[in-house]
């Protein structure tokens, strides 16, 4: 890209909530072009249910926003293959954990492609970090902020970094009496607040997974894959970080906890979170037995692009209720709005014809504009898909732009629009319309009439006009 547009387009001001001030703030990355972006992905230890899903459909929204936008996005997500969770279902399971692990993670990468999201430039593999996150602990216990127990394991003392708590705006001091202690288990609430775990000493439960390390045999808590996966593969300071709520404590405010005191430097300058997706205004989560996962859409005759549809429709910091009803609804609507796209089509008609004739449509610029004041403005993906009908419908527009302004909004919404079939015209008919163009040319108009009998007898349709032939099918 020219460097004069990329000014341009950068004069821009895209805006995004933060986590950590509360507040919707202009964005403004690290590095003027390249976005460092991490995201947490998936424990790979089950089908992960379509709550899951909306928090990497809510990242690749995102990611397309700022491509959009004309940056270059270095995106990077982990694949959580050893915790507590995946240790305890292989063993469950009697798969060694690799195997385990890698099964899920397949599946994971059949369900993006179906979700059109857009691949990651890297997705990291906890296993295969160990050594970093070793690293990480061993500075950590260097600079004192951790400490050794009993057990061989390594803590992080949350008393010793000053702003512990800063992102889910934590009260150490309203700690409950019984939270002064430490927490082993990956996952805990904020009322829990305790020293967490950075690598867990081996116990009988882990069977045989363990990595004998300077820090002993053990194997990693949770929070140190994240941070040590970012700054292996993004650098010590990067420009957002997401995840769904849930991740607002304790994830990541130990991964914060980690990063920034094993490097001394601020570590994502934006941090941003989906919101729940709910059932019977409960969130959707595997330990309440009230998911659904892309399988089930599927059974249900629901496209896993009906799904993204539906997302978009609210914002991702709302909260949005699952039912069946609403789901139905946004397949019948996102069927609706393929099919007014199919009939630009038919009219152009000539474009599936090798005449070279074909005007290549131009995006709209009113609409185009619109459409960046909304994403820009925290990813107002509601308001900029209301545009899609406005555009589809719009008298004033050509076909042709028409549909390059649809694709040029898709590059966001990720619906696959772009993949929709174009009615093929025969080639006995292109044929015969080639035939008719050239007796035209010759003013050979009975020719021309007898062609058009002909093609109209094949089932479609010959216009004259200004700009040459156009096809179109007999409704
Ligand atoms: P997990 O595999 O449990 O670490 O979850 C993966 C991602 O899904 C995390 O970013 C979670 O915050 C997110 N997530 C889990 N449940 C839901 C839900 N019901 N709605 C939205 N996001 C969710
Ligand atoms: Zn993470």
């Amino acid at each position: 890209m020219l460097s004069s547009q990329f000014t341009e387009m950068n004069s821009r001001k895209i805006k995004f909530y933060n986590t950590l001030t509360r507040e919707k703030e202009e964005f403004s990355p690290i590095n003027k072009r390249e976005v460092l972006f991490y995201s947490c992905g998936p424990t790979v230890y089950n089908y992960p249910h379509i709550g899951n899903y909306r928090a990497y459909i809510f990242a690749d929204t995102l990611k397309r926003v700022l491509m959009y936008e004309g940056y270059k996005v270095k995106h990077i997500m982990n694949l959580t293959d050893v915790d507590d969770k995946t240790i305890r279902d292989s063993q469950k399971e009697g798969r060694s954990l690799e195997e385990f692990t890698e099964f899920y993670t397949k599946e994971f990468f059949k369900d993006i492609k179906a979700f059109n999201i857009i691949k990651p430039k890297k997705f990291a593999k906890a296993t295969d970090y160990i050594d970093e996150m070793v690293d990480i602990v061993k500075k950590l216990l260097k600079k004192g902020l951790a400490y050794k127990s009993e057990d061989g394991s390594v803590y992080f003392n949350i008393k010793k970094f000053k702003d512990y708590g800063k992102l889910s705006r934590l009260v150490l001091a309203d700690q409950k009496e019984n939270a002064s202690g430490r927490i082993k288990t990956d996952e805990y609430e904020k009322d829990n607040a305790q020293d967490f775990a950075l690598w867990k000493a081996w116990d009988e439960k882990d069977g045989n997974v363990f990595w004998n390390t300077v820090l002993g045999k053990g194997r990693p808590g949770w929070h140190i894959e994240c941070s040590a996966m970012s700054i292996a593969n993004l650098g010590e300071q990067i420009d957002i970080h997401t995840g769904g709520v849930d991740n607002i404590f304790p994830h990541h405010e130990n991964e914060i906890a980690q990063s920034e005191s094993s490097t001394g430097k601020p570590f994502a300058k934006y941090w941003m979170h989906n919101e729940w997706l709910l059932v019977d205004q409960k969130r959707m989560a595997k330990s309440f037995h009230n998911f659904y996962t892309l399988r089930d859409l599927v059974d249900k005759n629901i496209s896993p692009l009906a799904y993204r549809f539906w997302l978009l429709m609210a914002n991702y910091r709302t909260r949005v209720n699952f039912v069946w009803e609403a789901l139905e609804g946004a397949e019948t609507a996102l069927k609706r709005l393929y099919n007014l796209y199919i009939e630009l089509d038919k009219d152009i008609g000539l474009s599936a014809l090798p005449t070279g004739r074909e005007q290549a449509g131009k995006v709209n610029k009113t609409y185009q504009n619109k459409f960046k004041e909304f994403i820009e403005d925290d990813l107002d993906t509601p308001r900029a898909l209301s545009l899609l009908w406005d555009v589809l419908k719009d008298e004033n527009i050509s076909n042709a732009d028409k549909k390059a302004t649809v694709l040029d909004f898709d590059k966001v919404f990720g619906l696959g629009f772009e993949n929709l079939k174009k009615e093929k015209i025969p080639e006995k008919v292109q044929k015969l319309v080639k035939e008719r163009e050239q007796a035209r040319q010759n003013k050979n108009f009975k020719e021309s009439d007898e062609l058009r009998k002909e093609i109209n007898s094949l089932g479609y349709e010959v216009k004259d006009t200004p700009e040459g032939q156009k096809i179109s099918k007999f409704k």
